[in-house]
């Protein structure tokens, strides 16, 4: 049995300084914003040579709590691509904000930039761009409809740690950007996590200020704000992971490389370029007989995923903001969309079983 993600086999090697860590956080008896959080955000902002990271709860708060520090009026329109997962739509939401869908390039599955013009409305005050799977989106392309158009950029990096475009790092495009470190993500903890990436010193303070109450002094509340701080034994976990994140994108890398290399000319697989450097959050191929093929493989020992099954403008929770409209790109991709292994947990072993398998599905 090939299992699509084994996270115990994944996190095997980091055990021992995870234990270490997680000692110096038991002896320091401060277990809440103490010099952990202090010390990874200080190390994820250098990663990406970025002056501000905030830790925060999770993802989804990275991303609702930079929209909110943006001050946006209630009701701007912010511009998303029609397939992401819907944590990026519900940050919107969240923050009084109106998504407003732009289908996906068929090829790259990132925001077709060609597409946003026909979106934009007075209101529109933002694209929230999503570097899906671990590709960076037509960042030239993107930027240059910000400028024309005085649009902010936010950047959901949940996929992309470590992924380039033109060799620049993904969230250090934007206003602002917000990371996961859900514990599958290429830069996953052992629970929830997330941060936030930020050029401005303003903004930065205002997010470090409302994950804590809306509180920068004790006792002193600014805004009506939230508790969604990074935890401080995650913080500990996540500096182990944050110094592997390289080694650990380049062995997802060398393993994509198998399947692009060996892979059937039947299967869509996913583009490269020399302009991107991707991370492969998720290796995802496309085939019109999609659950077929996944019964196939799970016949023959082979576990896969799909990313996502049900599209956000179908969702029950999102049905007022996109009642009966249409996106058929995204439809497309969510119906032949497949996720094969492609995990730190993984051997080059396990991808030849898995490309000799799904060479021989006859449809
Ligand atoms: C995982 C993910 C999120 C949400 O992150 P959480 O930490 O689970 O809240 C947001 N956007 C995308 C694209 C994701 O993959």
């Amino acid at each position: 049995m090939i299992r699509y993600e084994d996270l115990h086999q994944a996190n095997k090697n980091f055990f021992q300084a995870f234990r270490e860590n997680f000692n110096l956080v038991l002896e320091s008896g401060r277990f809440i914003l103490g010099e952990q959080v202090r010390k990874f955000e200080f190390d994820f902002a250098k990663y990406h040579n970025i002056l501000h990271c905030i830790g925060v709860a999770s993802g989804l708060d990275a991303l609702t709590l930079s929209l909110k520090a943006l001050a946006l009026d209630a009701g701007s329109e912010i511009i998303v691509p029609s397939n992401t997962y819907i944590a990026t739509i519900l940050a919107i939401v969240h923050a009084g904000l109106k998504p407003v869908l732009v289908e996906p390039d068929v090829n790259t599955y990132n925001l077709d930039p060609s597409k946003v013009e026909d979106a934009i409305s007075a209101k529109t005050k933002a694209i929230m761009v999503v570097h899906l799977y671990g590709r960076c989106c037509e960042m030239d392309e993107i930027q240059k409809l910000c400028r024309q158009y005085h649009f902010l950029l936010i950047e959901d990096c949940a996929q992309s740690h470590g992924a380039k475009y033109k060799n620049q790092l993904s969230g250090t495009f934007g206003q602002c950007a917000g990371f996961s470190f859900y514990p599958t993500k290429n830069l996953g903890c052992l629970g929830d996590g997330g941060a936030v990436l930020c050029k401005d010193e303003k903004i930065a303070d205002i997010i470090r200020s409302l994950r804590n109450y809306g509180s920068s002094e004790k006792y002193n509340n600014e805004y009506a704000g939230y508790n969604s701080r990074l935890d401080e034994l995650q913080a500990a976990f996540l500096q182990v992971k944050l110094k592997a994140l390289d080694q650990i994108n380049a062995h997802k890398r060398k393993l994509a490389a198998l399947y692009l290399n060996h892979l059937g000319k039947d299967f869509i697989r996913p583009v490269t370029d020399p302009d991107h450097f991707d991370v492969y959050h998720i290796f995802a191929i496309r085939h019109p007989a999609r659950n077929e093929l996944r019964e196939y493989l799970l016949r023959n020992g082979i576990e896969t995923e799909v990313h996502y099954p049900i599209p956000p403008h179908h969702q029950k929770a999102l049905k007022t903001f996109f009642n009966n409209s249409s996106f058929p790109i995204s439809e497309l991709i969510h119906n032949t969309i497949l996720s094969l292994p492609c995990s730190f947990a993984h051997t080059e072993e396990n991808i030849y079983q898995v490309i000799q398998i799904i060479n021989n599905f006859k449809k």
